[in-house]
Protein backbone atom coordinates (compact mmCIF):
# COMPACT_ATOMS: atom_id res chain seq x y z
CA UNK A 1 0.00 0.00 0.00
CA UNK A 2 0.91 3.31 -0.61
CA UNK A 3 0.09 6.63 1.15
CA UNK A 4 0.89 10.00 0.65
CA UNK A 5 -0.05 12.82 2.91
CA UNK A 6 -3.63 13.68 2.03
CA UNK A 7 -4.21 9.34 1.88
CA UNK A 8 -2.77 9.13 5.45
CA UNK A 9 -4.89 11.57 6.98
CA UNK A 10 -8.05 10.73 5.35
CA UNK A 11 -7.30 6.68 5.96
CA UNK A 12 -6.16 8.01 9.60
CA UNK A 13 -9.96 9.21 10.68
CA UNK A 14 -11.53 6.85 8.48
CA UNK A 15 -10.42 3.41 9.12
CA UNK A 16 -7.78 3.00 11.64
CA UNK A 17 -7.77 -0.54 11.84
CA UNK A 18 -7.19 -0.73 8.32
CA UNK A 19 -3.75 0.69 8.45
CA UNK A 20 -0.72 -1.27 8.73
CA UNK A 21 1.24 0.98 10.95
CA UNK A 22 -1.36 1.30 14.01
CA UNK A 23 1.51 3.14 16.47
CA UNK A 24 1.66 5.96 13.76
CA UNK A 25 -1.92 6.82 14.57
CA UNK A 26 -1.51 6.60 18.40
CA UNK A 27 1.90 9.09 18.35
CA UNK A 28 1.00 11.44 15.46
CA UNK A 29 3.34 11.29 12.65
CA UNK A 30 6.26 9.13 12.89
CA UNK A 31 9.97 10.61 13.47
CA UNK A 32 13.17 9.68 11.80
CA UNK A 33 16.32 11.55 13.02
CA UNK A 34 19.28 11.18 10.80
CA UNK A 35 22.73 12.02 12.58
CA UNK A 36 24.88 13.42 9.78
CA UNK A 37 24.34 14.89 6.76
CA UNK A 38 26.65 13.62 3.87
CA UNK A 39 26.48 10.83 1.41
CA UNK A 40 24.44 8.53 3.22
CA UNK A 41 22.57 10.96 5.37
CA UNK A 42 21.70 13.96 3.63
CA UNK A 43 20.49 11.40 0.55
CA UNK A 44 18.20 9.53 3.00
CA UNK A 45 16.83 12.80 4.53
CA UNK A 46 15.84 14.13 1.32
CA UNK A 47 13.91 10.68 -0.14
CA UNK A 48 12.34 9.86 3.26
CA UNK A 49 10.88 13.09 2.80
CA UNK A 50 10.19 13.39 -0.58
CA UNK A 51 8.82 10.08 -1.06
CA UNK A 52 6.55 10.12 1.69
CA UNK A 53 5.39 13.66 1.19
CA UNK A 54 4.98 15.15 4.91
CA UNK A 55 3.98 12.39 6.44
CA UNK A 56 7.07 11.53 7.99
CA UNK A 57 8.51 13.63 10.33
CA UNK A 58 12.60 14.11 9.31
CA UNK A 59 15.02 15.94 11.32
CA UNK A 60 19.21 15.78 9.93
CA UNK A 61 21.47 16.94 12.41
CA UNK A 62 24.84 18.05 11.21
CA UNK A 63 27.38 20.28 12.78
CA UNK A 64 28.62 22.19 9.29
CA UNK A 65 26.50 24.60 7.66
CA UNK A 66 28.52 23.76 4.41
CA UNK A 67 29.53 20.24 3.29
CA UNK A 68 32.61 19.82 1.33
CA UNK A 69 32.88 16.33 -0.62
CA UNK A 70 34.87 14.27 -0.29
CA UNK A 71 34.61 13.48 -3.98
CA UNK A 72 36.79 15.19 -6.41
CA UNK A 73 38.79 17.04 -3.30
CA UNK A 74 41.81 15.94 -4.94
CA UNK A 75 40.54 17.38 -8.04
CA UNK A 76 40.83 20.30 -6.42
CA UNK A 77 44.47 19.49 -4.98
CA UNK A 78 45.46 18.90 -8.75
CA UNK A 79 44.03 22.37 -10.07
CA UNK A 80 40.91 21.08 -11.46
CA UNK A 81 38.50 22.37 -9.22
CA UNK A 82 37.88 25.60 -7.26
CA UNK A 83 37.33 24.48 -3.14
CA UNK A 84 33.96 26.16 -3.44
CA UNK A 85 32.78 23.99 -6.37
CA UNK A 86 32.92 20.98 -3.31
CA UNK A 87 30.82 22.93 -1.07
CA UNK A 88 27.06 22.04 -0.21
CA UNK A 89 24.68 24.07 1.86
CA UNK A 90 21.60 22.59 3.66
CA UNK A 91 19.14 25.51 2.65
CA UNK A 92 17.53 23.31 0.27
CA UNK A 93 16.35 20.33 2.31
CA UNK A 94 15.08 22.49 4.57
CA UNK A 95 13.34 24.82 2.12
CA UNK A 96 11.80 22.14 -0.56
CA UNK A 97 11.48 19.12 1.56
CA UNK A 98 10.59 20.37 4.91
CA UNK A 99 13.42 18.78 6.44
CA UNK A 100 14.28 20.10 10.08
CA UNK A 101 17.90 20.83 9.98
CA UNK A 102 19.74 20.80 13.54
CA UNK A 103 23.36 22.27 12.94
CA UNK A 104 24.77 20.76 16.54
CA UNK A 105 26.20 17.35 17.11
CA UNK A 106 24.51 14.18 18.52
CA UNK A 107 26.78 13.38 21.77
CA UNK A 108 24.97 10.56 22.76
CA UNK A 109 21.73 7.86 22.10
CA UNK A 110 19.54 6.74 24.52
CA UNK A 111 18.04 3.63 22.93
CA UNK A 112 15.58 3.02 25.32
CA UNK A 113 14.19 6.25 25.61
CA UNK A 114 14.42 6.32 22.03
CA UNK A 115 16.36 9.73 22.09
CA UNK A 116 19.82 11.56 20.45
CA UNK A 117 21.12 13.92 22.90
CA UNK A 118 22.57 17.17 21.04
CA UNK A 119 25.94 19.00 21.98
CA UNK A 120 23.60 22.24 22.64
CA UNK A 121 21.42 20.64 24.81
CA UNK A 122 18.35 18.59 25.09
CA UNK A 123 17.40 15.34 23.40
CA UNK A 124 15.32 14.76 19.57
CA UNK A 125 13.08 12.06 19.93
CA UNK A 126 12.76 9.57 17.04
CA UNK A 127 10.85 6.39 16.08
CA UNK A 128 13.75 5.17 13.80
CA UNK A 129 17.19 6.58 13.57
CA UNK A 130 19.60 6.84 11.22
CA UNK A 131 23.42 6.84 11.17
CA UNK A 132 25.81 8.08 8.79
CA UNK A 133 28.61 9.70 10.61
CA UNK A 134 31.57 8.89 8.41
CA UNK A 135 34.74 7.76 9.80
CA UNK A 136 36.88 8.62 12.52
CA UNK A 137 41.06 7.90 12.65
CA UNK A 138 42.63 5.20 14.63
CA UNK A 139 44.67 6.99 17.15
CA UNK A 140 48.00 5.81 17.30
CA UNK A 141 47.48 3.62 14.20
CA UNK A 142 50.81 5.18 12.69
CA UNK A 143 53.18 5.54 15.10
CA UNK A 144 53.87 9.11 16.32
CA UNK A 145 50.33 10.58 14.73
CA UNK A 146 47.83 11.84 16.52
CA UNK A 147 45.11 13.99 16.09
CA UNK A 148 47.11 16.72 17.15
CA UNK A 149 49.67 16.28 14.47
CA UNK A 150 47.04 17.02 11.95
CA UNK A 151 48.03 20.70 11.01
CA UNK A 152 51.82 19.56 10.73
CA UNK A 153 50.84 16.27 8.95
CA UNK A 154 47.34 16.48 8.03
CA UNK A 155 45.44 13.44 6.70
CA UNK A 156 42.91 15.98 4.47
CA UNK A 157 40.36 12.47 4.52
CA UNK A 158 37.42 14.83 5.67
CA UNK A 159 37.34 17.35 3.33
CA UNK A 160 37.80 21.18 3.62
CA UNK A 161 39.99 23.01 5.49
CA UNK A 162 42.32 19.90 5.84
CA UNK A 163 42.46 19.64 2.10
CA UNK A 164 43.06 23.17 1.88
CA UNK A 165 45.55 23.19 4.40
CA UNK A 166 47.64 20.22 2.46
CA UNK A 167 47.47 21.93 -0.68
CA UNK A 168 49.27 24.69 1.09
CA UNK A 169 51.97 22.75 2.06
CA UNK A 170 52.40 21.21 -0.84
CA UNK A 171 52.74 24.46 -3.01
CA UNK A 172 54.98 25.29 -0.03
CA UNK A 173 57.56 22.72 -0.61
CA UNK A 174 60.81 24.03 -1.68
CA UNK A 175 62.37 23.45 -5.03
CA UNK A 176 63.04 19.73 -5.62
CA UNK A 177 61.23 18.78 -2.31
CA UNK A 178 59.84 15.88 -1.15
CA UNK A 179 55.79 15.17 -0.51
CA UNK A 180 55.33 11.83 1.55
CA UNK A 181 52.29 10.11 1.64
CA UNK A 182 51.84 7.53 4.76
CA UNK A 183 48.59 5.56 2.81
CA UNK A 184 46.02 3.35 5.40
CA UNK A 185 45.65 -0.14 5.81
CA UNK A 186 42.02 -1.59 4.79
CA UNK A 187 39.18 -1.08 5.12
CA UNK A 188 39.45 2.45 4.53
CA UNK A 189 36.78 5.34 2.95
CA UNK A 190 37.37 5.55 -0.70
CA UNK A 191 40.08 2.67 -1.98
CA UNK A 192 41.27 4.35 -4.69
CA UNK A 193 41.36 7.76 -3.40
CA UNK A 194 45.02 8.26 -1.90
CA UNK A 195 46.35 6.32 -5.33
CA UNK A 196 44.07 9.32 -7.25
CA UNK A 197 45.74 11.73 -4.65
CA UNK A 198 49.26 10.67 -5.53
CA UNK A 199 48.20 11.73 -9.05
CA UNK A 200 46.90 14.86 -8.68
CA UNK A 201 49.65 16.04 -6.00
CA UNK A 202 52.02 15.05 -9.51
CA UNK A 203 50.12 16.75 -11.79
CA UNK A 204 50.47 20.06 -9.26
CA UNK A 205 54.12 19.54 -8.86
CA UNK A 206 54.47 18.65 -12.26
CA UNK A 207 53.21 22.49 -13.62
CA UNK A 208 55.02 23.82 -10.13
CA UNK A 209 58.13 21.79 -9.08
CA UNK A 210 59.30 19.41 -11.60
CA UNK A 211 62.33 18.09 -10.12
CA UNK A 212 60.14 17.44 -6.52
CA UNK A 213 59.42 13.67 -5.54
CA UNK A 214 56.81 11.48 -3.95
CA UNK A 215 57.08 8.86 -1.59
CA UNK A 216 54.14 6.63 -0.57
CA UNK A 217 54.65 4.65 2.18
CA UNK A 218 51.98 1.54 2.14
CA UNK A 219 51.19 -1.02 4.39
CA UNK A 220 49.12 -2.99 1.86
CA UNK A 221 50.88 -5.38 -0.53
CA UNK A 222 48.17 -4.34 -3.50
CA UNK A 223 45.12 -1.42 -3.72
CA UNK A 224 42.36 -0.57 -6.56
CA UNK A 225 42.99 0.19 -10.07
CA UNK A 226 46.49 -0.41 -9.36
CA UNK A 227 48.15 -1.89 -12.46
CA UNK A 228 45.79 1.56 -14.05
CA UNK A 229 47.43 4.19 -11.42
CA UNK A 230 50.77 2.61 -12.66
CA UNK A 231 50.99 2.70 -15.81
CA UNK A 232 49.18 6.21 -15.89
CA UNK A 233 52.37 7.14 -13.32
CA UNK A 234 54.90 5.77 -15.73
CA UNK A 235 53.09 7.77 -18.19
CA UNK A 236 52.77 11.13 -17.16
CA UNK A 237 54.79 11.61 -13.90
CA UNK A 238 57.97 9.43 -15.20
CA UNK A 239 60.64 8.58 -11.90
CA UNK A 240 58.55 11.15 -9.75
CA UNK A 241 56.58 8.79 -7.27
CA UNK A 242 58.13 5.77 -5.78
CA UNK A 243 56.11 3.37 -3.49
CA UNK A 244 57.42 1.18 -0.72
CA UNK A 245 55.27 -1.33 0.31
CA UNK A 246 55.23 -3.60 3.40
CA UNK A 247 57.99 -6.46 1.97
CA UNK A 248 60.12 -2.82 2.14
CA UNK A 249 59.06 -1.75 5.22
CA UNK A 250 55.99 0.14 4.63
CA UNK A 251 54.26 -1.51 7.50
CA UNK A 252 56.62 -0.37 10.41
CA UNK A 253 56.34 3.31 10.10
CA UNK A 254 56.94 6.06 12.34
CA UNK A 255 56.32 9.61 11.79
CA UNK A 256 57.76 12.73 13.76
CA UNK A 257 55.46 16.04 12.93
CA UNK A 258 58.08 18.41 14.65
CA UNK A 259 61.34 16.95 12.76
CA UNK A 260 58.86 16.17 9.32
CA UNK A 261 60.69 13.11 9.21
CA UNK A 262 59.47 9.62 8.17
CA UNK A 263 61.16 6.58 9.72
CA UNK A 264 60.62 3.35 7.62
CA UNK A 265 62.03 0.25 9.25
CA UNK A 266 64.91 2.28 11.18
CA UNK A 267 65.63 4.33 7.73
CA UNK A 268 64.66 8.00 8.40
CA UNK A 269 63.84 10.53 5.63
CA UNK A 270 63.03 13.94 5.74
CA UNK A 271 59.96 15.21 4.13
CA UNK A 272 58.82 18.84 3.03
CA UNK A 273 55.00 18.13 3.56
CA UNK A 274 53.54 14.91 4.52
CA UNK A 275 50.03 13.26 4.34
CA UNK A 276 49.25 11.25 6.88
CA UNK A 277 46.17 8.97 6.04
CA UNK A 278 45.68 6.34 9.17
CA UNK A 279 43.59 3.49 9.78
CA UNK A 280 40.10 4.16 9.99
CA UNK A 281 36.76 3.61 12.32
CA UNK A 282 33.04 4.15 12.65
CA UNK A 283 32.20 7.87 13.33
CA UNK A 284 32.18 8.28 17.25
CA UNK A 285 28.89 8.55 17.62
CA UNK A 286 27.96 4.67 16.29
CA UNK A 287 30.43 3.39 19.08
CA UNK A 288 28.20 5.58 21.87
CA UNK A 289 25.07 4.13 20.26
CA UNK A 290 26.83 0.42 21.05
CA UNK A 291 26.00 -0.88 17.75
CA UNK A 292 29.71 -1.28 16.71
CA UNK A 293 31.50 -4.58 16.98
CA UNK A 294 35.53 -3.80 16.19
CA UNK A 295 35.63 -0.58 14.46
CA UNK A 296 32.53 -0.42 12.76
CA UNK A 297 28.96 -0.88 12.68
CA UNK A 298 27.24 -4.54 11.58
CA UNK A 299 23.61 -4.19 9.38
CA UNK A 300 21.53 -6.42 7.82
CA UNK A 301 21.66 -5.91 3.95
CA UNK A 302 17.95 -5.73 3.33
CA UNK A 303 17.21 -2.46 4.98
CA UNK A 304 20.53 -1.63 6.55
CA UNK A 305 18.86 -1.50 10.04
CA UNK A 306 21.44 -2.15 12.74
CA UNK A 307 22.04 -5.91 13.40
CA UNK A 308 22.33 -5.18 17.40
CA UNK A 309 18.91 -2.80 17.05
CA UNK A 310 16.00 -2.56 14.95
CA UNK A 311 15.32 0.68 15.22
CA UNK A 312 18.96 1.93 14.06
CA UNK A 313 20.11 1.93 10.25
CA UNK A 314 23.49 2.68 9.99
CA UNK A 315 25.02 3.74 5.83
CA UNK A 316 27.74 4.19 4.16
CA UNK A 317 31.33 4.31 5.84
CA UNK A 318 30.83 3.79 9.53
CA UNK A 319 28.65 0.07 8.54
CA UNK A 320 29.28 -3.34 7.85
CA UNK A 321 27.93 -4.64 5.33
CA UNK A 322 29.36 -6.69 3.38
CA UNK A 323 31.42 -5.99 -0.31
CA UNK A 324 30.57 -2.78 -0.93
CA UNK A 325 33.75 -0.41 -0.94
CA UNK A 326 32.95 2.78 1.41
CA UNK A 327 32.48 5.45 -1.11
CA UNK A 328 30.63 8.25 -1.77
CA UNK A 329 28.29 6.28 -4.32
CA UNK A 330 27.76 3.69 -2.07
CA UNK A 331 26.23 5.63 0.90
CA UNK A 332 23.72 7.18 -1.41
CA UNK A 333 22.77 3.54 -3.22
CA UNK A 334 22.28 2.32 0.50
CA UNK A 335 20.62 5.62 1.57
CA UNK A 336 17.90 4.81 -0.88
CA UNK A 337 17.31 1.41 0.21
CA UNK A 338 17.39 2.41 3.44
CA UNK A 339 14.48 5.45 2.95
CA UNK A 340 12.42 3.03 1.08
CA UNK A 341 12.75 -0.04 4.07
CA UNK A 342 12.11 3.33 6.70
CA UNK A 343 9.22 4.64 4.98
CA UNK A 344 7.56 1.25 4.26
CA UNK A 345 8.07 0.12 7.96
CA UNK A 346 6.28 3.25 9.14
CA UNK A 347 3.70 4.53 6.67
CA UNK A 348 3.29 0.91 4.88
CA UNK A 349 4.52 2.20 1.34
CA UNK A 350 5.57 -0.42 -0.82
CA UNK A 351 9.15 -1.90 -0.34
CA UNK A 352 11.21 -2.90 -3.34
CA UNK A 353 13.62 -5.30 -3.14
CA UNK A 354 16.83 -3.58 -2.27
CA UNK A 355 19.42 -3.45 -5.02
CA UNK A 356 23.07 -1.52 -5.15
CA UNK A 357 25.61 0.21 -7.46
CA UNK A 358 29.00 1.54 -7.31
CA UNK A 359 31.27 2.85 -9.86
CA UNK A 360 34.56 4.71 -8.34
CA UNK A 361 35.88 7.38 -10.86
CA UNK A 362 39.85 8.88 -10.46
CA UNK A 363 41.95 11.26 -12.61
CA UNK A 364 45.28 10.63 -13.16
CA UNK A 365 45.90 13.43 -15.29
CA UNK A 366 44.39 16.01 -17.91
CA UNK A 367 41.22 13.76 -19.42
CA UNK A 368 42.63 11.22 -18.26
CA UNK A 369 39.78 9.09 -16.18
CA UNK A 370 39.62 5.45 -14.85
CA UNK A 371 36.41 3.83 -13.26
CA UNK A 372 35.73 0.77 -11.30
CA UNK A 373 32.26 -0.56 -10.46
CA UNK A 374 30.00 -3.68 -9.22
CA UNK A 375 26.29 -3.64 -8.87
CA UNK A 376 25.29 -5.39 -5.23
CA UNK A 377 22.15 -7.79 -3.89
CA UNK A 378 20.85 -7.67 -0.46
CA UNK A 379 21.83 -11.65 0.90
CA UNK A 380 20.74 -12.72 4.51
CA UNK A 381 24.74 -12.60 5.23
CA UNK A 382 25.84 -9.55 3.55
CA UNK A 383 25.32 -6.80 0.44
CA UNK A 384 27.37 -9.39 -2.13
CA UNK A 385 28.50 -7.95 -5.54
CA UNK A 386 26.66 -9.07 -8.56
CA UNK A 387 29.29 -8.56 -11.22
CA UNK A 388 31.74 -5.81 -11.80
CA UNK A 389 33.69 -3.44 -14.36
CA UNK A 390 36.88 -1.84 -14.54
CA UNK A 391 38.42 0.24 -17.37
CA UNK A 392 41.35 -1.49 -19.34
CA UNK A 393 44.82 -0.59 -18.86
CA UNK A 394 46.15 0.83 -22.82
CA UNK A 395 42.57 2.24 -23.36
CA UNK A 396 42.43 5.30 -26.03
CA UNK A 397 42.48 8.65 -24.82
CA UNK A 398 39.66 9.41 -26.53
CA UNK A 399 38.12 6.72 -24.05
CA UNK A 400 39.59 7.77 -20.92
CA UNK A 401 38.15 11.38 -21.56
CA UNK A 402 35.20 10.08 -21.80
CA UNK A 403 35.16 8.36 -18.35
CA UNK A 404 36.46 11.61 -16.80
CA UNK A 405 33.07 13.64 -18.52
CA UNK A 406 31.20 10.92 -17.43
CA UNK A 407 32.70 11.66 -13.32
CA UNK A 408 31.80 15.21 -13.71
CA UNK A 409 28.08 14.23 -14.51
CA UNK A 410 28.28 12.03 -11.89
CA UNK A 411 29.49 14.57 -9.37
CA UNK A 412 26.58 17.01 -10.23
CA UNK A 413 24.41 14.09 -10.13
CA UNK A 414 25.20 13.13 -6.96
CA UNK A 415 25.31 16.08 -5.02
CA UNK A 416 21.84 17.31 -6.52
CA UNK A 417 20.40 13.83 -5.31
CA UNK A 418 21.59 14.90 -1.71
CA UNK A 419 20.55 18.26 -1.69
CA UNK A 420 18.45 18.89 -3.85
C1 LIG B 1 40.14 12.06 -0.94
C2 LIG B 1 38.83 11.36 -1.07
C3 LIG B 1 38.27 11.15 -2.33
C4 LIG B 1 37.07 10.50 -2.46
N1 LIG B 1 36.55 10.31 -3.71
C5 LIG B 1 35.39 9.64 -3.86
C6 LIG B 1 34.84 9.46 -5.16
O1 LIG B 1 35.41 9.90 -6.18
N2 LIG B 1 33.67 8.80 -5.26
C7 LIG B 1 33.01 8.33 -4.17
O2 LIG B 1 31.92 7.76 -4.33
N3 LIG B 1 33.51 8.49 -2.92
C8 LIG B 1 34.67 9.13 -2.74
N4 LIG B 1 35.18 9.31 -1.48
C9 LIG B 1 34.53 8.67 -0.31
C10 LIG B 1 33.33 9.44 0.20
O3 LIG B 1 33.67 10.78 0.50
C11 LIG B 1 32.78 8.78 1.46
O4 LIG B 1 32.73 7.39 1.28
C12 LIG B 1 31.38 9.27 1.77
O5 LIG B 1 31.43 10.66 2.03
C13 LIG B 1 30.77 8.53 2.94
O6 LIG B 1 29.51 9.05 3.23
P1 LIG B 1 29.00 9.02 4.74
O7 LIG B 1 27.60 9.53 4.72
O8 LIG B 1 29.29 7.70 5.35
O9 LIG B 1 29.97 10.05 5.48
P2 LIG B 1 30.24 11.59 5.18
O10 LIG B 1 29.90 11.95 3.79
O11 LIG B 1 31.61 11.87 5.68
O12 LIG B 1 29.20 12.34 6.11
C14 LIG B 1 29.28 12.21 7.51
C15 LIG B 1 28.67 13.46 8.12
O13 LIG B 1 28.36 13.16 9.48
C16 LIG B 1 28.62 14.30 10.27
N5 LIG B 1 28.81 13.81 11.64
C17 LIG B 1 29.75 12.99 12.11
N6 LIG B 1 29.57 12.77 13.43
C18 LIG B 1 28.47 13.48 13.78
C19 LIG B 1 27.79 13.66 15.01
N7 LIG B 1 28.20 13.09 16.14
N8 LIG B 1 26.70 14.47 15.01
C20 LIG B 1 26.26 15.07 13.87
N9 LIG B 1 26.88 14.91 12.68
C21 LIG B 1 27.97 14.13 12.65
C22 LIG B 1 29.87 14.91 9.64
O14 LIG B 1 29.97 16.29 9.93
C23 LIG B 1 29.64 14.64 8.15
O15 LIG B 1 29.04 15.74 7.49
C24 LIG B 1 36.39 10.01 -1.31
C25 LIG B 1 36.95 10.21 -0.05
C26 LIG B 1 38.16 10.88 0.08
C27 LIG B 1 38.73 11.10 1.43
Amino acid sequence: MSLNRRTFMAAASAAVTALSAPMVLAQGRPRVVIVGGGAGGATAARYIAKDSDGAIDVTLIEPSRQYYTCFFSNLYLGGFREMNSLGHSYGGLAADYGINVVHDWATGVDREAKTVALAGGGAVPYDRLILSPGIDFIEGSVAGWDLSSQNAMPHAYKAGSQTELLKAQIMAMPEGGTFAMVAPPNPYRCPPGPYERVSMVAHLLKNTNPTAKILIVDPKEKFSKQALFEEGWAKHYDGMIERVGPDFGGDNVTVDANAMTVDIDGEVTKVDACNVIPAMKAGHIAEMAGITEGNWAPVNAADMSSKMDENIHVLGDACAQGDMPKSGFSANSQAKVCANAVRGALTGSTVFPARFANTCWSLIDTDDGVKVGATYEATDEKIAKVDGFISATGETSEVRAATYRESVGWYDGITSDMFG
